[in-house]
């Protein structure tokens, strides 16, 4: 399967990310949104990190303007028409997400590839809205995506290995590692990330500690490059909210539950680093 043309869904954190390092790898991109403002920001982030980029030499100019000029502005699914393969990276929401994918499955053309970037949703239950289950599989990026080399690639039911391959090929492509996952809620990344982030917000919850402290045990006792309470204000803490309903419906084990505080802190707006605010402040 020969993949040229890709439209990413939703140009917030990852599919901005995701959008850029397909065209720096020589796709054609449409990235799509709902919102012009939210477009104009994912681009705007683009071009920030190109910028970076030939700043420290590690591309020019030119590079940066070829790169720019394979991304192209959607604010129309109609756009899908284009596409080998769609991406998406809307908000992290079932009901969304089937609503997308049943708009995609009618406009895609029949051979395109239709991906997710969920964290923790089923894919097959996604593809089950489609009427080409076969061609439907996560791509799970990570963020930020132009740093992070890995890819878990997550087969539904039904996903056949020819799409699996060309999924797996694409990513290589990207100069990301793939890494094959079957589909279970959280998959593995975050099925093992999550629920220690959860517990580091419990553990502040109780008031074991303060948040710099926890952060700062983490870091220096487990070598983790960032502490659990900033990482979750870098993903969203609306996503990890999602990912924790994701894994305590999905095994129905109340291991999973989500700390209140978490609930708390989304249903006031603090979103983490993308509204400002967290459990750090990003003013
Ligand atoms: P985000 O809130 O930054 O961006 C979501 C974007 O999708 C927004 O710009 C919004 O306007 C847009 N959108 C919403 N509905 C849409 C629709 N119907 N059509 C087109 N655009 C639409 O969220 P994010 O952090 O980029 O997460 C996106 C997805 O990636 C989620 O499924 C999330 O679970 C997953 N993910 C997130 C991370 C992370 O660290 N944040 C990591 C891996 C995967």
């Amino acid at each position: 399967m020969n993949i040229q043309n890709v439209m990413v869904i939703g140009a917030g954190q990852m599919g901005g990310g995701i959008a850029q390092v397909c065209a720096q790898a020589g796709f054609t991109v449409y990235l799509n949104d709902v919102k012009e403002e939210s477009y104009a920001k994912g681009i705007a982030v683009i071009e920030k990190n190109l910028a970076r980029s030939v700043e420290k030499g590690r591309m020019t100019e030119d590079e940066k303007t070829a790169v720019l000029g394979r991304l192209t502005k959607s604010l129309d699914i109609q756009d899908a028409k284009h596409a080998d393969i769609i991406i998406e990276a809307a908000v992290e929401n079932m009901d969304i997400k089937k609503s997308i994918f049943k708009q995609l499955d009618g406009i895609a053309p029949a051979h395109a590839i239709l991906a997710t970037n969920t964290s923790s949703l089923p894919i097959t239950e996604i593809a089950a809205v489609t009427k080409r289950p076969e061609q439907v599989i996560g791509m799970h990026y990570m963020n930020p995506v132009p740093v992070m080399k890995l890819v878990e690639i997550i087969r539904g039911l039904a996903t056949s290995d020819e799409v699996y391959q060309a999924v797996e090929d694409m990513t290589k492509k990207l100069s990301k590692v793939p890494v094959e996952v079957n589909d279970f809620p959280g998959f593995v990344a975050n099925r093992v990330l999550m629920p220690m982030i959860n517990e580091a917000i419990f553990t502040l919850q109780e008031g074991v500690a303060t948040k710099e402290a926890i952060d700062e045990v983490m870091k220096l006792g487990m070598n983790h490059p960032m502490g659990p309470l900033q990482l979750a204000d870098f993903i969203g803490l609306d996503t990890c909210l999602y990912i924790m309903e994701t894994l305590q419906e999905g095994y129905g084990d109340p291991k999973y539950r989500p700390a209140a505080l978490l609930r708390k802190y989304v249903n006031a707006g603090w979103l983490g680093k993308k509204s400002g605010r967290g459990f750090y402040s990003y003013e």
